[in-house]
């Protein structure tokens, strides 16, 4: 039982304030991104600053109460939200620095991409991250952090240069190549399980207008549109990026009417080389075939990171599941057909991410992420704003998954599961798990932090502490 006199303790200590059921302000500070996930905390400590985060992992400790934290609330299995516990609430540390002469962006851990995108672009610059504007900075980096750029900069990770973290024995930490270097080895890639993250250092390249947008095919073209695909990523330059889709054309412009709802497959292209040279990089692809639709064109930056926001916003009805894929082969591209084919919503889709490139000449025991050798991070998700709808499209999300999953790669990337277990946590760090599973010892022997695909801490041995 958590007294009264303790509550108002750490009320008092917070300069970001301090929310309760009951509170006005309580069911509008519970919601994550996934309308799917509604979950009741009994404190939520909205943290202005890394002393309100010290403050709050000292209350969950010694209160032995569960501990949630979240960034931008995006996380699709719920992982930024708990029943009960407390809530380290990040989105008041909400700041944006740059440095144009060392080319770095120095972030507080409650900024989405938008806001770092905003920040950065008014400089040229840019650093890679996700394909929403909307997503936290928080979570998508300490998975890894796959978008636009990962072909030409790498992960998210990659470029992470230094991290403040507030550890479990409330200590505060630098995370980077000189201080800490086992913790920032595991932040990358590793999650939210070795600590709280309060402001993240970035590398910034020289990215400001981008060549890209979608590129849409008949659904009847697909199995050619694939392996003309699978073959040209394989040998791309990295200045070129592309995912390949099956969606529904939304009914709204700039879509021609003619295409309204109409399930199609498809690649969006992001081409972030010297613009002179995009139109001929594109000469090879647009001759490999008329698009229905060819949206492709110059744009800014942040115009492509925020591209599809509108067509997602916060409150769906999200279910999704993940593989890392080595190898498109054409058995595997005939049961795409089929379920692409059967897109159950118009939110629905299937995207494979192309983590080749410069993520994939980082070494897999350089960082915790481990499937440096994949080709695509691979996605299927079903998608509604009517949960009166999430039986149908839950079920094709599993089965499309389970069609595909022996023809992947094993684990999964961590950002794109929902609650699949430790096998599945095991799998996804292969041989780095065991190292994660040390560095959990050291910082986070009792496992204060562990809603999130969790690395268990390893057993104590008798007589120790
Ligand atoms: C619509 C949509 C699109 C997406 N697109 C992409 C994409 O293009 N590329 C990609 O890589 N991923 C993508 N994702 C996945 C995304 O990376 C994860 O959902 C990620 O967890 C979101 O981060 P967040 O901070 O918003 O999440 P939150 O829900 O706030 O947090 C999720 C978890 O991250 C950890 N965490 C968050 N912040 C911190 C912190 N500051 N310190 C320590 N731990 C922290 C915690 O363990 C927490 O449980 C997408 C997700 C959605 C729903």
């Amino acid at each position: 039982m958590l007294s009264e006199n303790s509550i108002k303790e750490l009320r008092t200590n917070l300069r970001g304030g301090l929310i309760e059921p009951g509170d006005q302000a309580y069911d509008e500070a519970r919601k994550v991104y996934n309308g799917m996930i509604h979950k009741r905390p009994r404190l939520i400590a909205r943290c202005a600053d890394a002393a309100d985060v010290i403050h709050s992992v000292n209350f969950s400790r010694e209160h032995n109460l569960l501990l949630a934290m979240r960034s931008g609330g995006h996380n699709a299995g719920g992982l930024g939200i708990c029943d009960d516990g407390l809530v380290i609430d990040l989105g008041p540390i909400k700041y944006a620095r740059v440095d144009p002469a060392a080319r770095t962006v120095t972030v507080g851990a409650g900024c989405t991409w938008g806001d770092v995108d905003h920040a950065t672009h008014a400089f040229g610059l840019a650093t890679p991250s996700g394909i929403l504007s909307t997503t936290g900075v928080g979570g998508l980096t300490l998975g890894g952090g796959i978008g636009h750029l990962t072909r030409k900069c790498g992960l998210t990770i990659d470029n992470l240069l230094s991290a403040d973290v507030v550890l479990a024995d409330g200590k505060f930490a630098k995370a980077n190549a000189d201080e800490n270097p086992d913790l920032f080895w595991a932040i990358r890639g590793g999650g939210g399980n070795f600590g709280v993250v309060t402001a993240f250092t970035f590398k910034l390249h020289p990215v400001d207008m981008i060549y890209g947008g979608p590129m849409l095919y008949e659904l009847s073209e697909t199995a050619e549109v694939m392996k003309w695909y699978r073959d040209l990523i394989a040998t791309a330059p990295d200045d070129l990026n592309g995912f390949f889709a099956f969606l529904t054309v939304p009914p709204a412009a700039p879509f021609p009417e003619h295409l309204h709802m109409k399930k199609m497959c498809g690649v969006v292209w992001a081409y972030a080389g010297p613009q002179t040279k995009a139109e001929e990089t594109f000469k090879p692809i647009r001759a490999f075939k008329k698009a229905a639709l060819d949206l492709v064109g110059p744009l800014p930056q942040p115009a492509l990171q925020s591209m599809f926001d509108a067509l997602y916003p916060p409150g769906l009805q999200w279910y999704w599941r993940a593989d890392f894929v080595n190898e498109l082969s054409d058995e595997a591209i005939a049961q795409h057909i089929r379920f692409g084919n059967a897109l159950p919503s118009m939110h629905s889709t299937m995207h494979l991410y192309p983590i080749n490139g410069a993520a994939s000449r980082v070494g897999k025991n350089d960082t915790a992420w481990n499937y440096r050798g994949a080709t695509w991070a691979q996605v299927m998700v079903g998608v509604d704003p009517d949960p009166a709808n999430n039986e149908k499209n839950i079920s094709w999300t599993k089965s499309y998954y389970e069609a595909l999953h022996p023809y992947s790669a094993g684990g999964a990337y961590v950002n794109f599961m929902m609650d699949e277990g430790e096998e599945r946590v095991k799998a996804t760090y292969g041989d780095n798990y065991e190292r994660l599973v040390a560095i959990k010892n050291k910082y986070d022997p009792d496992n204060l932090f562990r809603v999130n695909q969790n690395i268990k801490p390893g057993k104590k041995k008798p007589g120790t502490n």
